[in-house]
């Protein structure tokens, strides 16, 4: 679960990180009140939506192709006019869609006189079973670009039950800080790694942290994902959820306890298992097309929650075709056959339907299928369904 950056900065906060003074605001009415608080003579307006590289986005209706998603302004006059400029008009970025995402909050922070942009971010480090520092001297910028071009300049630094000194030494040389930026670096990460693991992060990216004009340190942009099986542990975390930045048919998929994710191609993939999810979508590839999604039943589906699965695939516009790959272990195929049949007559299936069935009751759920009297394409094997969808899909 993702939270926006106001909020990700408020967390932070609340474990004694530094960050600005700051106010929320969802309206432009809200901002002669968030500016009285605010006593300038430098402010930043901030696009919340949750994706990154909002400096470098361009909002597509608004004033100005010039201008991003995160601007200074000198007087309070600049604030509303960028304000108004953001409020509701859609930011595209390098992390959006090519229609953006429309602006329905404002963080109006106290403006930082900047010495130096540095990259931290936290992570689950799979590899080493134990949470990660990433620490760089090139902040600011599109880490994955530093990581390809002057990979020297990265430390991953894994760290086991807490950020010894030893550990935060290693961040301050590093991030090269020096005076009190280095006392504020020896307090930051031991903080940092507090709120990590007793919130259930899974990411925390401060990108970036800076030195100020002073020496101190300041987190200036901060980007936190939260263990989505843990959140029930936080219910103040879980009030952070903006459903408005999500995917409608994830949020419908995860009131259904359907693991649904939205991509980019033709064909509508219903599965259960994730190794079967990624080899489905792998064959399909192989063949020549693109997943449109995947929706992964899991283990143990009834008949209902396979037609509501079946009907959040087919709201996606993009889906030209669907496969239905299931081996039914725990679940049966007779059962998967019946929860088939009954969402293609409540949605009307216009599109071509390929259906991949192994395991137990196989005879049963194929023969439903058979004997549905619809236009189902039965498959043997999943390279035998692979074929037959993205011929239908070409063919269409
Ligand atoms: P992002 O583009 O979505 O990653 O948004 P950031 O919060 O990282 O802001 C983008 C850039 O705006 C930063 O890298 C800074 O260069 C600049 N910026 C943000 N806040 C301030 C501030 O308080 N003072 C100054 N001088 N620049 C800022
Ligand atoms: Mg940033």
């Amino acid at each position: 679960m993702n939270i926006h950056e106001y909020q990700a900065k408020a967390v932070l906060k609340s474990y004694g990180a530094p960050v600005a003074d700051g106010v929320p605001v969802l309206t432009l009415d809200d901002i002669d009140n968030a500016l009285e608080t605010l006593p300038g003579p430098l402010w930043v307006v901030k696009s919340q939506i949750h994706a990154g590289g909002r400096g470098k986005g361009k909002f597509v209706e608004s004033d100005a192709g010039e201008k991003g998603g995160v601007r200074l302004a000198f007087s309070k006059e600049e604030v509303r006019s960028h304000a108004e400029a953001m409020l509701g008009h859609h930011l595209v970025t390098a992390q959006t869609s090519a229609d953006g995402k429309q602006v329905n909050r404002l963080y109006i922070e106290d403006g930082a006189d900047i010495e130096r942009e540095l990259y931290l971010s936290m992570l689950v480090d799979r590899a080493s079973g134990q949470i990660a520092f990433v620490a760089s001297t090139e902040g600011g910028m599109d880490i994955e670009e530093v990581a390809h071009s002057t990979p020297e300049k990265i430390l991953t630094l894994p760290v086991s039950g807490g950020v010894d000194v030893e550990a935060a030494g290693k961040l301050c040389d590093a991030l090269k800080l020096e005076g009190v930026a280095r006392e504020d670096g020896m307090e930051l990460f031991p903080t940092l790694y507090k709120a990590f693991t007793e919130k259930d992060m899974s990411m925390l990216e401060i990108n970036p942290l800076i030195v100020m004009d002073d020496g101190h340190l300041r987190v200036l942009d901060a980007k936190v994902s939260f263990d989505g099986n843990a959140v029930f542990r936080h219910p103040d975390i879980m009030e952070l959820r903006d459903t408005t930045e999500e995917d409608e048919k994830e949020i419908e998929a995860s009131e259904w306890d359907l693991a649904y994710i939205a991509l980019d191609g033709t064909i509508g993939c219903m599965v259960n298992g994730a190794g079967l999810a990624m080899a489905t979508m792998d064959i399909i590839k192989l063949y020549g097309e693109e997943p449109a999604n995947f929706c992964d039943v899991g283990g143990g589906a009834d008949a209902a929650k396979v037609a509501a699965a079946f009907k959040i695939i087919m709201k996606d516009p993009n889906v030209k075709g669907i496969l239905v790959n299931i081996f039914g272990g725990i679940m049966k195929c007779d059962v998967i056959a019946e929860g088939v049949i009954q969402a293609v007559k409540e949605t009307n299936l216009s599109v071509p339907l390929v259906v991949r069935l192994e395991g137990t009751n196989v005879e049963q759920g194929k023969s439903i299928i058979a004997n549905s009297g619809l236009n189902v394409i039965p498959a043997d094997d999943l390279d035998d369904a692979a074929q037959k969808i993205v011929a239908a899909v070409k063919g269409a």
